[in-house]
């Protein structure tokens, strides 16, 4: 890979930004300072020091986000706000996407990577990763509605749903189910508690897979995987 393109690819400003650096002497090739741009360097296996740091050179990226309400789960829109304006520009040149989709009153884990074969692991049905939701609802259940979730509901277009695990949380005030399940369908959730003649007032993800949302996230910020968490959804 040309030795410009990783800079400008690692965020250290356009291809004339990194231009300037090469003129300044401020970057090194395995001790050799590098004149320009047009060398070619493995960026894994060779020392590359940019103003006195060593590039760590890394291909993908590996985001949890506790999204806040009021953002949808899209990489660009006209109008709306959406989770990808919420990252900083050092994680953007990365070019990070949301997998799977949350409403945009929905709040919660929000899983962004690069790495697309992850991605598809963790969405596609055929491999039948849960997602745990906790939805607020406006009346509780009854052991008839706990068991037609459980076992599947047909949803207003008439796909009929997978099983799927119901907890309740809390009965009284601020009726809480935790909902698990294996699919993505638009609006899966408010549809299923919509089947059993119930309404979403307030809806979380918890987690995805293995991984959970780290609660001390505030609403709209965001943080790097660990490698214990990447080891566990990949
Ligand atoms: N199901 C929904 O209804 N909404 C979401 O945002 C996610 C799952």
């Amino acid at each position: 890979m040309r030795l410009d393109k990783l800079l400008a690819n690692m965020g250290f400003g356009s291809r004339k930004d990194v231009k300037k650096l090469f003129k300044q002497g401020s970057v090194t090739v395995n001790e050799t300072p590098a004149k320009d741009g047009k060398t070619h360097v493995d960026p894994e296996n060779d020392v590359i020091i940019v103003n006195g740091e060593e590039l760590e050179y890394k291909e993908f990226i590996y985001l949890m986000m506790n999204k806040p309400q009021g953002v949808i789960s899209a990489t660009e829109d006209k109008s709306e706000q959406t989770v990808i304006d919420l990252l900083e520009p050092e994680d953007l040149v990365f070019e990070p996407f949301p997998v799977g989709r949350l409403d945009k009153d929905t709040v919660g884990l929000m899983f962004l990577t690069n790495d697309g074969k992850l991605a598809h692991q963790l969405t596609s049905p055929k491999k039948k990763v849960t997602k745990l939701y906790v939805a607020t609802i406006d009346q509780a259940l009854g052991e008839k509605e706990i068991s037609a979730l459980e076992s599947g509901v047909t949803l207003d277009d008439g796909y009929e749903t997978k099983p799927a695990t119901v907890e309740v949380l809390a009965q009284g005030d601020g009726l809480k189910i935790r909902l698990g399940i294996m699919e993505g369908k638009f609006h899966q959730v408010k549809r299923m508690f919509e089947a059993v003649g119930r309404k979403v007032v307030f809806l979380k993800r918890e987690t995805i897979g293995s991984l959970t949302l780290d609660e001390t996230l505030e609403p709209g910020t965001y943080r790097e995987l660990t490698d214990e968490e990447l080891a566990l959804i990949k």
